[in-house]
């Protein structure tokens, strides 16, 4: 399969309207990394650093983690990487730490909470990446903010790091961006001045799915009760990418939805025009995004709200048969 789509690897994702629809990979691992060329990825969307914290049996150390960090960005030559802060908890816990005993982990303490209140893992998380970057460009973001407070008690964080780094002699990144996971709906309703401030936000579909619907993604019998082309959570993310759209702040999506053509497809043409997959679903949403209209895409999901659907997908699928 990665056969048929290797044509493609090297063109840019441009839609049938010339929109461009820029196409990242998820990765945790080193072995990830090689994907980021045979993909054709523009970079790396999201990194989960957590993935390295889960294979091991003991706390990594600093210097373990920086040389760790130093190979991904060494292998992805230049290529954005984005690096998420921590995020266990909930189904994530690693095997060192005391267990929580919690009756609900999805909405526990988990990710940016457990970073807040317990600020020496991330500060050396986030020092293990600034000497990995050596004076590189350097990406952050952090998981499950849930309001504006937390985002900017992160980011404090991340000055009091930064500038301890600079009085011990260290070189600090060229060019630090600093971004948040938007998988909670509160986010979507902080103040002007939150979006204003963070400098991208990635929307974590997977996460904010569970909580608009109230659906536990780890539970079979009610995980897939909710379509993700449910006209009200489209609306919910148009409304996100309006959000965003107003106050310049780029938008990216980097749930499961994103790699699969039909949901990228639909995500795109509400505006959402930054994707990031897992590497093997860059070929087919590729493939399938450079035949169509987003704009008539857009007109589709309209239309098909006008009506009342309660989701869009059968007016979008048949769309996409009649067209072909
Ligand atoms: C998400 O919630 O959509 C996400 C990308 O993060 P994770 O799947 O690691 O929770
Ligand atoms: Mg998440």
């Amino acid at each position: 399969a990665m056969e048929r789509y290797s044509v493609l690897r090297d063109k840019p994702c441009i839609t049938a309207d010339h929109r461009e629809v820029h196409l990242h990979m998820n990765a945790g691992l080193m072995a990830d990394l090689p994907s980021l060329d045979s993909s054709g990825a523009e970079g790396v969307g999201l990194f989960r650093t957590e993935l390295q914290f889960l294979v091991r049996n003991q706390m990594p150390k600093r210097m373990e983690l920086a040389a760790l960090y130093a190979r991904v960005l060494d292998a992805a030559r230049g290529k954005r990487v984005v690096f998420r802060t921590l995020d266990i908890g909930s189904d994530k816990v690693l095997p060192y730490m005391k267990p929580q005993e919690e009756p609900n982990p999805a909405l526990g303490w988990r990710a940016i909470r457990v970073a807040l209140d317990r600020p020496g893992v991330m500060r050396m998380q986030l020092q293990a990446l600034f000497r990995a970057a050596n004076g590189r460009p350097l990406t952050i973001m952090f998981p499950f903010i849930a309001q504006y407070e937390e985002y900017a008690r992160a980011r404090a964080e991340v000055d009091t790091v930064l500038a301890r780094e600079e009085r011990l002699g260290h070189r600090v990144p060229d060019k630090l961006e600093i971004g948040c996971m938007l998988e909670t709906p509160s986010l979507a309703f902080a103040p002007e001045q939150f979006f204003r401030e963070v400098e991208f936000i990635s929307i974590g579909g997977n996460d904010l799915k569970q909580f608009f619907f109230a659906a536990d993604r780890e539970n079979e019998r009610v995980r897939r009760r909710y379509d993700s082309l449910n006209t009200s959570f489209l609306s919910f993310l148009e409304n996100i990418a309006r959000r965003c759209e107003a106050t310049d702040t780029p938008l990216s999506f980097c749930g499961e939805d994103a790699g699969r053509p039909v949901e990228a497809l639909c995500l795109a043409a509400i505006g959402i025009r930054t994707l990031s997959m897992r590497p093997a679903s860059i070929g087919p949403v590729k493939a399938l995004l450079m035949r169509y209209s987003l704009s008539e895409v857009r007109d589709v999901i309209e239309e098909a709200k006008q009506r009342g659907e309660q989701s869009v997908r059968q007016a979008v699928m048949e769309y996409l048969r009649d067209f072909s």
